[in-house]
């Protein structure tokens, strides 16, 4: 109940055992940021930079871009927060980027992809990234959406340093980059799980077409099944894999994703509550009991309920 979760929740995340997960917000303005401050996020994990120019019909100058990411990393002062450069595409359209229509938008050049034909675009959104850090004192990573291969990962990454970014991420969104997991992590410091984008491409159906919802279920074990490997591939690099995608947002599948090891979860302010305290009912290894029941379930419904049961056994 809501009050149980008020009782258990104190801003911090972890398992009943003491084992931390990161709780933190999901943002794309300075009014969610600080609705997440609110609600007890340690962070943001998901700053979506695209929001803050919906309506522009030019490239905000550095200045303008400058002051739009400051106003929302100041509410997160000596937190850390996840800035995503910019994710736009056929799908997702911004007036000033000027993308050409195209016949699979989801499949296109959208995300990172942007940025290959015109890095210039991407470098002064960094500059303006890492101007906003050092003003407000927030702890500030960068990462990439829609990145499909290590290679497009490192290209990053260098750009991303040589601009004066400290920690560097991609965000794995496609089956491709769950895949090469090991490659990625060896080049950037973290990864970030979009589970809207990496269900909707696991099951290639379009996240937008309500009568695909049931492919797009966060608990489809083949996406788990690949939450699970790049979970490994942290682990035995030492490096934070977080989940930022709607998935983080359910407390049975949070605790679950903990258990396949993911290090944060981010998510809309007001699922932290609910969120923290189902994570602090049980320990670590009754969550990886969970994941390992659900990875192995042959559909969504049977993985949640087997997920639920085995903490009832627990
Ligand atoms: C995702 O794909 O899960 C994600 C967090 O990015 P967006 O929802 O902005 O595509
Ligand atoms: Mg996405």
């Amino acid at each position: 109940s809501a009050d149980r979760a008020g009782a258990r929740w104190h801003g911090s995340g972890s398992t009943a055992d003491g084992h931390p997960i990161k709780l933190l917000a999901n943002i794309g303005s300075a009014a969610d940021a600080r609705a997440g401050v609110d609600a007890g996020a340690e962070g943001s994990g998901l700053f979506r930079t695209e929001f803050c120019f919906l309506d522009a019909a030019v490239e905000p100058d550095a200045e303008t871009q400058r002051q739009a990411y400051a106003a929302a990393l100041r509410p997160f002062a000596g937190k850390p927060v996840v800035v995503r450069t910019l994710d736009a595409g056929a799908d997702k359209p911004l007036p000033f980027l000027d993308i050409a229509d195209e016949p699979n938008p989801a499949l296109g050049v959208r995300g990172l992809r942007v940025a290959f034909d015109r890095p210039e675009l991407l470098d002064r959104q960094l500059t303006a990234i890492v101007a906003a850090a050092a003003e407000t004192g927030a702890v500030v990573s960068v990462m990439a959406p829609m990145v499909a291969t290590a290679g497009e990962a490192a290209w990053f990454a260098e750009r991303a340093r040589d601009a004066g970014v400290e920690r560097v991420g991609v965000m794995v969104e496609t089956p491709a980059a769950a895949l090469c997991a090991d490659e990625i992590l060896d080049v950037v410091d973290f990864v970030s799980i979009g589970t809207n984008d990496l269900a909707q491409y696991t099951c290639a159906a379009d996240r937008m077409t309500g009568a695909l919802a049931a492919l797009n279920d966060p608990w489809q074990p083949a996406l788990l099944r690949l939450i699970a490997g790049l979970g490994r591939a942290g682990r035995e690099r030492g490096k934070p894999v977080g989940v930022c995608g709607e998935a983080a947002a359910d407390p049975l599948l949070a605790g679950v994703l903990a258990g396949l090891g993911v290090t944060s979860l981010s998510m809309t302010a007001t699922a932290l509550a609910a969120v923290g305290a189902a994570l602090a009912e049980r320990t670590l290894s009754d969550w990886q009991d969970a994941a390992r029941q659900a990875v192995a379930a042959p559909d969504p419904a049977e993985a949640r309920s087997r997920a639920g049961r085995s903490l009832e056994r627990g």
